[in-house]
């Protein structure tokens, strides 16, 4: 099985928004908004 989940994120600091995968879904929430660097949580991401 592939996990083909994608998540559409949006920044709540700079409203980028973008669609990511699970991976790196974790990632952002890691290492916050790749943009702006703010730091972001599940709460920032639906499914696509
Ligand atoms: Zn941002």
């Amino acid at each position: 099985m592939t996990d083909t989940t994608d998540y559409t994120f949006v920044c709540p600091e700079c409203a980028e928004s973008m669609v990511v995968n699970a991976p790196m879904r974790d990632a952002l929430i890691d290492n916050g908004c790749v943009i702006c660097g703010s730091s972001v949580s599940d709460q920032s991401f639906s499914h696509a």
